[in-house]
């Protein structure tokens, strides 16, 4: 029988965002939210599509076997073993493919290699615990602790995310919650009080800020799509010193 195929847009090596040390970041396709401010709206679509900025494979190239993306991963793994890097999959959300996402960690984690999945956490509990436990780091957005913003922002509800959260704490998973900051949406003094409660509720201690940047927004013009965030000006670790401040006085290792 033939290996099942997923959808797999970028293979990108050589990050130093995505994990310990340096990583090769495997981006699947499909995702379930819709953030408004989404730097990849390319990889919402679960079908191959293509952008022509070099930024994508090439749609005809984007289906593959967990066993060919296994590949292209391990031709840097002496970077890993140097580095205390490994693979981490992206998206997208990996969730939404989860018979793939979870091939690729079974075949990372026979051959010993260390294995980060960027998540909204957005999957059923079935699906969410099946994958998660396959994987060594749970890199989990987090995009709004006010359940009413959440669902303006992303059209979904929180309460799947955070019980998934609060679940993989609960058992022992590395679990890094990472907080896109968004401005005019989660980024007053208001929500960082907003959102150390949430993390205490879900028994986080720790988030990593991750500033808003404008690296997508070109692609919303290859895309045809509009972009709310157009001429948005870009976040600076300074222009988060209050909001970070504000998460360390309520007890949360907050860093960027
Ligand atoms: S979860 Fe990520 S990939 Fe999905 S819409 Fe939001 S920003 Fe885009």
């Amino acid at each position: 029988m033939s290996e099942q195929t997923g959808v797999v847009f970028n293979i990108q090596k050589f990050s130093l965002h995505d994990g310990p040390g340096i990583r090769t970041v495997v981006f699947l396709k499909g995702c379930p939210l819709r953030c408004r401010w989404c730097a990849n709206p390319e990889s919402q679509d679960p079908a191959p599509c293509q952008l022509e900025n070099g930024l994508t494979l090439a749609a005809d190239r984007q289906r593959m076997t967990a066993e060919e993306a296994v590949k292209i991963c391990l031709q840097d793994r002496d970077f890993y073993e140097e580095s205390g890097g490994g693979v981490t999959l992206s998206g997208g959300e990996p969730l939404a493919q989860p018979d793939f996402a979870a091939g690729l960690l079974t075949k990372l984690g026979v051959r010993r290699v260390h294995t980060a999945i960027e998540t909204t956490g957005y999957a059923q509990p079935a699906v969410f615990d099946r994958v998660t436990a396959l994987a060594n780091l749970l890199l989990f957005d987090m995009k709004h602790w006010d359940p009413v913003r959440h669902r303006e922002g992303t059209g979904v509800d929180s309460r799947l995310i955070l019980d998934n959260m609060a679940r993989a704490i609960r058992a022992g998973k590395e679990v890094l919650p990472r907080l896109p900051v968004i401005p005019g949406y989660n980024d007053s003094l208001e929500d960082a009080a907003g959102f150390a409660t949430r993390l205490r509720e879900v028994g986080a201690d720790r988030v990593q800020l991750l500033p808003f940047h404008q690296f997508g927004e070109n692609k919303y013009g290859l895309l045809g799509r509009e972009y709310a965030y157009r001429d948005v000006p870009a976040l600076h670790e300074e222009d988060l010193a209050g909001f970070r401040q504000a998460l360390l006085d309520a007890g949360i290792n907050a860093f960027i």
